[in-house]
């Protein structure tokens, strides 16, 4: 193809270069670099709906830096890395976008204080299931009366944000439980990356408290250690099958929680019914209504049965 028949947004950004772990390290950890990311990231254009380009010395400016001499020497490490420049000025591509974004969750510069929330009655001893929002920006679920560790599901500080603390664990619940879909699916939601998933039978202590029935589903990430632990009736929630099944029973999938009692029975019903590859079925049931969905060691539904077709 001719270099002027090229669809125009293949060449909007320009060249930008690989660099090694140490370099990207050593370009980042630096003040007014870290400063320049975070202003480029904030600069919005509202008529044209895309980033704003910051000229140079607007972009100065907004560090806050006077020595244009070293400004343009930090600008300079930046850039065909983590910056963009063009003639109308600077901005930020994907990698220098994902890095401001993390910045701006909340994630690397707050620590979660936050009134516990009453989310439910426990199912265990009828006392209540709070939400504890822990320092590490994690929302853990927990039965004060009775000691039940029922789940822990991160949050950014900004999933608080202009929320009420209801629409805030909504939002927690629907991030986790597209995080999971995608998990099971083999795709890691932080990098990427090509996500391992397990059946695991052979439960430490630990892991024992998560299943009742004594397997538990583990997804790792090959390339970025993100992972996931979990019953396999929150893993079953996540699959087409037994989601269409859920929502025709009126209830709405990434609401359903650990400890409501759809998920606890199904956990209760696990069957295994092959070892070495693990295979096992679980059953869901809504109002009368079952279907029984049959997983195999890569958390694929192989089969499924409704009884209401
Ligand atoms: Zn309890
Ligand atoms: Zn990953």
């Amino acid at each position: 193809m001719a270099d002027e028949e090229r669809p125009q947004i293949l060449d909007d950004i320009g060249d930008f270069e690989s660099i090694s772990m140490e370099d990207a390290i050593s370009i980042l950890g630096e003040q007014t670099r870290m400063k320049i990311i975070v202003e480029l990231g904030k600069a919005w254009d509202e008529r044209n709906h895309q980033q704003q380009k910051l000229r140079f010395s607007e972009l100065m400016e907004a560090v806050g830096v006077t020595d244009s001499g070293q400004f343009n020497y930090h600008l300079d490490k930046l850039i065909g890395t983590f910056v963009g420049k063009s003639e109308d000025g600077y901005w930020l591509p994907n990698p220098g976008m994902r890095l401001y974004r993390l910045i701006v969750s909340g994630t690397v510069t707050e620590r979660g204080v936050r009134e516990d929330i009453d989310v439910d009655d426990c199912p265990s001893c009828g006392g209540t299931v709070w939400a504890t929002y822990r320092d590490d920006n994690a929302l853990a679920f927990t039965c004060k009366d009775c000691a039940t560790g029922y789940a822990v599901i991160p949050i950014s500080p900004r999933g608080f944000t202009d929320r009420t603390d209801e629409e805030a664990l909504q939002a927690a619940f629907r991030t986790f439980y597209c995080e999971l879909r995608l998990a099971r699916q083999g795709i890691c939601p932080a990098c990427d990356g090509h996500v391992e998933a397990k059946l695991v039978d052979d439960l430490n202590e630990r892991l024992e408290a998560l299943s009742a029935s004594g397997v538990i589903s583990s997804l790792k990430c090959r390339m970025c250690n993100n992972y996931y632990y979990s019953d396999l009736s929150s893993i079953a929630l996540t699959t087409d099958e037994v989601r269409r099944f859920l929502i025709d029973g009126g209830l709405e999938p990434p609401l359903v929680r650990e400890w409501h009692d759809v998920t606890v029975a199904a956990d209760e019903s696990v069957t295994v019914v092959q070892t070495d590859p693990l295979r096992v079925e679980i059953t869901f049931a809504v109002d009368g209504e079952t279907i029984d969905a049959t997983f195999d060691s890569d958390h694929r539904v192989v089969s499924s049965t409704r009884s209401d077709e």
